[in-house]
């Protein structure tokens, strides 16, 4: 059975993790002030661009949505659109047929059930294909102004690695988190874990000796999984037999 969603006490003499939220968010701030890099003018624009950006950095997103929009810049226009033109589109972002028929099948369910636009509801809008509740949180944060926790691979390694949660299930972090954050920082404190995540705590080689809240942190000094991988190689190496 999963254990609850609870906040986890911290190792050694570290606060709680209640207590060190805020610190470690205020610490974080000033190192991540733009976290949300994607360019977009609507709603739908952030929808579509928050879908191109799975497994892709918002440089190479931003570098191909204003072709994009301007090609297509309604639901119903994407909705119609001719498929192979749509994939040629996004074909720098990468897995780009399976985003092309993702965001088709979105705008087609946008204006079949929702006139067209962008729904403001987290359960409508991760009803719509290839919309998870990461993506349904990132646009309701940032085209709505509704606080949500947007949890990835980054988000949840931080939280786990700094003893904020032990969940691997996203959304038992997400709802853990929401436990210890205060609401308006929801969105910018998970989108610093992540831009934390991505630039000193990786998940390959933490760079904990220049992490800014190694001091509140109980794992610091962890092996990444890189060191790990190195080990198991190691131990597999044949034993010289005796002389
Ligand atoms: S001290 Fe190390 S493990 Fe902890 S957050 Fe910083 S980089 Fe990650």
């Amino acid at each position: 059975m999963d254990a609850p969603i609870t906040t986890v006490e911290p190792e050694g003499k570290l606060a709680p993790a209640a207590d060190r939220v805020v610190p470690i968010n205020e610490r974080l701030k000033p190192l991540y002030p733009d976290f949300e890099g994607l360019n977009y003018e609507t709603p739908l624009q952030l929808l579509i661009a928050v879908i191109l950006s799975a497994q892709c950095t918002d440089k190479r997103v931003n570098a191909l949505t204003p072709a994009l929009f301007a090609r297509f810049n309604t639901a119903e226009a994407f909705a119609e659109c001719d498929i192979k033109e749509l994939e040629r589109l996004v074909k720098p972002s990468g897995f780009y047929k399976n985003k092309a028929k993702n965001i088709k099948a979105c705008c087609k369910e946008l204006v079949a059930r929702f006139g067209g636009t962008v729904p403001t509801q987290l359960d409508d809008l991760v009803s719509l294909a290839g919309v998870g509740r990461k993506t349904a949180n990132v646009v309701l944060g940032h085209a709505f102004d509704k606080p949500g926790i947007t949890v990835d691979t980054h988000c949840g390694r931080l939280a786990r690695r700094l003893g904020l949660t032990r969940h691997k299930d996203p959304v038992k972090v997400e709802l853990a988190l929401c436990e210890i954050v205060p609401e308006p920082e929801w969105l910018l404190f998970s989108g610093r874990l992540i831009m934390h995540g991505r630039a000193v705590c990786r998940s390959r080689k933490p760079q904990c000796a220049k992490c800014a809240i190694s001091d509140l942190c109980p794992k610091v000094g962890v092996k990444g999984l890189a060191a790990k991988r190195k080990r198991k190689k190691v131990n597999k190496l044949p034993v010289e037999p005796p002389a």
